[in-house]
C-alpha cells in the first residue's frame, strides 16, 4: 500500500463496549459504522473524551505485534482518572486490541514503517444535561492503516503567548480538551508560516514544554536531552522507549529542564545540533527551523543525525528486525 496518508481509511471492524450501572457489558466487535447517541449525551457538552494511540507492526517473518500496549492500557487509565472515567480492565483492554487487529490483520501494511494505528477511546453517553460526572460510558477502539513517516524536517515555532497546559491542569492526560484549546494557537503559528508549536509553562512562558502530539527531544553536546515530566507533559511512549534505546545505545542521556534562553543559546553556539519530536504517529519528527522570539534559528543539515539512528533502532524492533530485548512487542 502506497499513500496511505494518516487516519484516511478505516479498517473493517471496531470494538466496543458499554459501561452501565457501574459495570462494563456488552464487549464486542461489530463492522465501523456510524454510532447512535442522544444528543443530551454528556460527553459532547462537558468534555469526558479520553484516547490513545498506538501501533500494531507487521514483522519479517509475517507476524503482527502490538507495540506496548500495557503502557499505554495505563497511560489510558490514568487519563480517566483526572477526567472522572471508570477505568477499563487490562485484560478488556488488551484482549480487545488482540482480537481487532486480528480480525483486521489483512488491514495491517507490511511497507518499512507503515503500520495499523490503533485508536482506543473512551467518552460519556449518558443523557443528562445538567453538568455532571457521567454513569454511563461507551469504550471504543477503531484502527488505520498508516504510512511509514519520513516527514520533511519541520519548521516551528516556541509559543510564548498561549497556553497548552498549566500546573494542576490536565496535561498529563490525554484528553480530547487538550487538542480542542491548542487548535487556535497552532493555525496562528501556521498563518505565521510554522507548522507546529513548541509549548512553553504556563507560569512563565520560560520552560520547553513539548509539542502538540509529541515529545520534545534535542542533542546538546552529543547528550540525549528531553524535560522532565511535571505534570503538564504528556508521558510519550515513544519518549520513553527512545531514552532507553540511547542509554542501551551508550549514548548519553539526560532529563533536564531546559529554558528558552537555553535553547535560544544552544542554537546560536552550535552546541545543540538536532531537535526533533517523538510519538506514536511520526516515531520522530525533525525540526529543521525554530522561531524564538519572532527570530527563526536553523538547526544544522548533519550526515548522521543521531535522530535517525534512534528511530531506525526502534523501527527494527518494532518490525521484528532486531532482537525486541526490552519484551515492547506483544504477537497477536
Ligand atoms: C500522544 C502525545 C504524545 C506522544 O505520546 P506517544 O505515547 O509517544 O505517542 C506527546 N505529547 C502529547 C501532547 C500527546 O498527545
Amino acid at each position: 500500500m502506497e499513500r496511505l496518508g494518516f487516519g484516511q481509511y478505516a479498517a473493517d471492524h471496531q470494538f466496543a463496549m458499554t459501561y452501565r450501572d457501574g459495570q462494563w457489558q456488552n464487549p464486542r466487535i461489530e463492522p465501523f459504522s456510524p454510532l447512535s447517541l442522544s444528543p443530551f449525551a454528556l460527553g459532547l457538552h462537558y468534555g469526558q473524551t479520553v484516547f490513545e494511540g498506538m501501533k500494531a507492526f507487521r514483522q519479517d517473518n509475517g507476524k503482527i505485534a502490538i507495540f506496548r500496549p500495557d503502557r499505554h492500557h495505563e497511560r489510558f487509565n490514568h487519563s480517566l482518572a483526572r477526567m472522572c472515567m471508570p477505568p477499563v480492565p487490562a485484560d478488556w483492554f488488551i484482549d480487545g486490541l488482540k482480537a481487532l487487529v486480528d480480525i483486521d490483520r489483512a488491514w495491517v501494511p507490511d511497507g518499512d514503517g507503515q503500520a495499523l494505528y490503533i485508536r482506543p477511546f473512551m467518552f460519556a453517553t449518558e443523557a443528562r444535561l445538567g453538568l455532571k460526572i457521567a454513569e454511563e460510558y461507551e469504550f471504543m477502539i477503531v484502527t488505520t492503516p498508516v504510512e511509514g513517516f519520513y516527514p520533511k524536517p519541520i519548521k516551528v515555532k516556541v509559543e510564548t503567548e498561549y497556553v497548552r497546559a498549566a500546573e494542576g491542569g490536565t496535561g498529563m492526560a490525554k484528553c480530547g480538551g487538550n487538542y480542542g484549546g491548542a487548535l487556535y494557537p497552532t493555525q496562528l503559528a501556521r498563518q505565521a508560516g510554522y507548522e507546529q508549536v513548541i509549548w512553553t509553562d504556563a507560569k512563565n512562558h520560560e520552560y520547553l514544554e513539548e509539542l502538540g502530539t509529541m515529545n520534545l527531544m534535542l542533542i546538546q553536546n552529543g547528550t540525549v536531552v528531553t524535560p522532565p515530566l511535571r505534570g503538564t507533559i504528556l508521558d510519550g511512549i515513544t519518549r520513553d522507549s527512545l531514552l532507553t534505546l540511547a542509554a542501551h545505545l551508550g549514548l548519553p542521556v539526560e532529563q533536564k529542564a531546559l529554558t528558552v534562553t537555553d535553547l535560544q543559546n544552544g542554537l546560536v553556539d552550535g552546541s545543540i545540533t538536532e531537535v526533533f519530536g517523538a510519538g506514536t504517529a511520526a516515531i520522530v519528527a525533525p525540526i529543521s527551523t525554530i522561531g524564538i522570539h519572532g527570530k527563526d534559528y536553523n538547526l544544522p543539515t548533519l550526515d548522521q543525525p543521531l535522530h535517525r539512528t534512534l528511530k531506525q533502532s526502534l523501527l527494527n524492533i518494532q518490525h521484528g528486525k532486531s532482537h525486541d530485548c526490552f519484551g515492547w512487542n506483544v504477537l497477536v
